[in-house]
């Protein structure tokens, strides 16, 4: 039996038909907000999705009448650390439920003087230095039917040349220079283990290795979704500039300037997805 899709979808389809006509077919997008993006998950239906790795609370909505999922990464009071985020089984919900395409926020500190705080950065690849996270679902001899019928299972290694999928990169990119100048449509996002921030003799070690950005959990979530063939992009908020660069880094800090800057963040995801045409898509997401 695969731990999958069809299950899952017709159930979602059946609940959502009974409360609202509107939401009867799949949810085809998932936005996963990161520290300090919540006003979106106000607008829909909240749904709770069974995995085999535990419940996901998801809030359905329309964007430009396509259906879109919604997860704080963090839970709605912002309680669980970057370390301890359920990563599979956020990802493996939007999967059962019918999301192809993923697109999430992040904040992060920089590494780079140029992309100061509060400028977007689109990422285009990472540097993984996390431990102790599972960051593959194929264990356990685990199956998956992805979303183009293709089966998954036994040893897969997935093709990490894009880690981030260059068909939402490319329409975040254009979102975000419509409404904030400062930003990159390039960078290389190193994730850290978390929760505490990193050292001064790291954040060194990390640009001589090419680093531009710093964060804590873009990084799973990116390979979690390409193992189930789902296109998956972040937009990450500069909050900060790393250790080293200012005097002292706070969490007050990069909620503070998170604070000052998620309604546009929230306007680029939004008009992203309302943008999106998924018939130009091009990439291999789904593919190994
Ligand atoms: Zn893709």
């Amino acid at each position: 039996m695969y731990r999958n899709t069809l299950h899952y979808a017709e159930k979602t389809k059946k609940a959502c038909s009974n409360i609202n006509p509107c939401f009867d077919m799949t949810v085809e997008f998932g936005i996963i907000g990161g520290s300090g993006f919540y006003s979106i998950s106000s607008k829909g239906i909240e749904e709770k999705i069974e995995t085999p790795y535990g419940n996901v609370l998801v809030n359905i909505f329309n964007i430009n009448n396509k259906k879109v999922a919604f997860i704080t990464r963090h839970g709605p009071k912002h309680s669980i650390p970057p370390h301890l985020v359920n990563y599979r089984a956020n990802i493996f919900a939007l999967h059962s439920i019918g999301v192809k395409q993923i697109i999430t926020s992040s904040a992060v500190g920089s590494m780079k003087k140029e992309m100061a705080p509060g400028s977007f950065v689109i990422p285009d690849q990472f540097i993984d230095f996390t431990i102790g996270r599972p960051k593959t679902f194929f264990v356990d001899n685990f199956e998956v039917k992805l979303h183009n019928g293709t089966i998954r299972k036994g040893v897969v290694h997935i093709d990490l040349s894009e880690p981030y999928c260059p068909h939402l990169r490319n329409e975040s990119i254009v979102q975000s220079k419509k409404i904030a100048k400062n930003t990159f449509s390039k960078g290389v996002y190193v994730c850290t283990e978390g929760p505490r921030f990193e050292t001064p003799a790291e954040i060194n070690a990390f640009k001589i290795l090419g680093g531009s950005l710093v964060g804590m959990t873009s990084v799973s979530e990116s390979i979690l979704a390409r193992e189930l063939g789902i296109c998956y992009s972040t937009i990450c908020l500069v909050t900060n500039f790393a250790a080293g660069m200012q005097e002292k880094i706070s969490a007050e800090e990069v909620f503070a300037v998170f604070k000052s800057k998620v309604h546009e963040l929230e306007e680029i995801i939004v008009n992203t997805i309302a943008n999106l045409d998924i018939s130009a898509k091009n990439c291999s997401c789904d593919k190994l």
